[in-house]
């Protein structure tokens, strides 16, 4: 890999924030206490936990005592589904089509142990509809789920509205704002969600950690079994150190989060803009909806895909395909599948993600190699 490698990959992971790391190494280092030890060790560990609660909570308008920490966002996104699942057993759970495998695996899971499978269908730009909304809530699930902003095509979700229609029928809604967090502003309180799915890694805190906002009142069967840690519902030690890095970095995420993404919001226009210009027929997938300022997914007609993705890499550039390799065969992602994109152009398709790190220089040299490597693999 070259030292000039241009990083387009943040939906994938975010680089570790200064402020995270500076959070982290105490908890690392002399601070090892066992947050439930009732010595010195683990008061002092206890309380660092505690604080990480506080701020986290703080950034999305939450109480401390609504946020279970997780291992990961993938935990989080299960917890909520199986959880509220495993507590009505019978009763169907509802997913929208483009949500993160977390989701909807955990959605299949509930299946295989007896609660119907609703698949709630989105528009040509990867927006859930809201009659399917509608007729899903009939149903009377014990859980719907719509994420707050897709990570391949980075397209927002009416999260306010389906919440209010959650509400209103007395169904409790699961939001995943993994890729939300720090990009578009994310308040439980405004939202109206009962479960909030986060990650620490996709804002610049560590890999491995994540959480799960529980709003009060709301119940759920925990996964795991051990332990009273996370009021019983997260069992196993606590990461300190990725409870502080992750508090740390959400933070700092937030604080810097309109400059920054204004910022961001104009290479990406630049960087779509440009490509058009130099790609004859590419496409860039839910233009037509309000989008993430950060992702930027892109088709290119006639391009072999994994070609596509390998000439990227050789030249520098780090993006995600929009496809999955399976079994030798390249399968279009199931999120442009959903959105009603042919198979010629949903393989074919790139996911570029910038980050506050991103620069203007970068995507100069992104709009520099792309039609290049662009022509030679159609
Ligand atoms: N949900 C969404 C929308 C994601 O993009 C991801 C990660 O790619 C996850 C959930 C899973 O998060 P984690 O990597 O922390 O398990």
């Amino acid at each position: 890999m070259s030292d000039t490698a241009v990083y387009l990959d943040h939906a994938a992971s975010a680089p570790l924030r200064l402020e995270a790391r500076e959070a982290m190494l105490p908890f690392l280092d002399g601070r090892f206490g066992n947050p439930s030890s009732i010595h010195r060790f683990g008061r002092e560990a206890r309380a660092a936990l505690e604080e990480a609660r506080a701020r986290l909570a703080r950034v999305i308008g939450a109480s401390p005592s609504e946020i279970l920490f997780t291992r990961a966002g993938t935990e989080a996104d299960n917890l909520a589904v199986l959880g509220r699942a495993r507590l009505s057993p019978g009763s169907p759970v509802a997913v929208s089509a483009v949500e993160h495998k977390a989701v909807l695996a955990s959605a299949h899971a509930a299946e295989d142990e007896g609660s119907p499978f609703i698949l709630l269908p989105v528009d040509e730009n990867g927006v859930v509809r809201l009659d399917g909304v509608d007729a899903a809530l009939e149903a009377g699930p014990a859980v719907l789920s719509v994420m707050w902003a897709n990570n391949e095509v980075g397209v927002l979700q009416p999260v306010g509205e389906v919440g209010a229609r959650c509400r209103a029928a007395g169904v409790a809604f699961h939001t995943d704002a993994v890729q939300a967090l720090g990009k578009v502003p994310v308040r439980v309180d405004e939202a109206g969600v009962d479960l909030l799915a986060l990650s620490a890694h996709k804002v610049g805190g560590p890999k491995g950690v994540g959480a799960l906002y529980v709003r009060r009142g709301t119940r759920l069967h925990p996964l795991l079994f051990g332990g009273g840690q996370e009021r019983g519902m997260r069992p196993g030690t606590e990461d300190v150190a990725g409870a502080a890095g992750f508090a740390a970095a959400a933070e700092a995420a937030e604080a810097e989060r309109e400059t920054a993404m204004a910022r961001v919001s104009a290479l990406r226009d630049r960087l779509e803009a440009g490509l058009r210009d130099a790609v004859s027929g590419l496409v860039v997938n839910g233009a037509g909806a309000a989008r993430l300022p950060t992702i930027s997914n892109v088709s290119v007609p006639g391009a072999d895909p994994e070609a596509l993705l390998m000439g990227l890499d050789l030249e520098g550039i780090a993006v995600s395909s929009g496809s999955a390799c399976s079994s030798g065969a390249v399968e279009p992602s199931h999120v442009l599948t959903a959105m009603g994109i042919p198979a010629a152009l949903a393989g074919p398709s790139i996911r570029f993600s910038l980050g506050w790190t991103t620069t203007d220089a970068e995507i100069a040299r992104a709009l520099d190699i792309f039609p290049r490597v662009a022509a030679r693999v159609r």
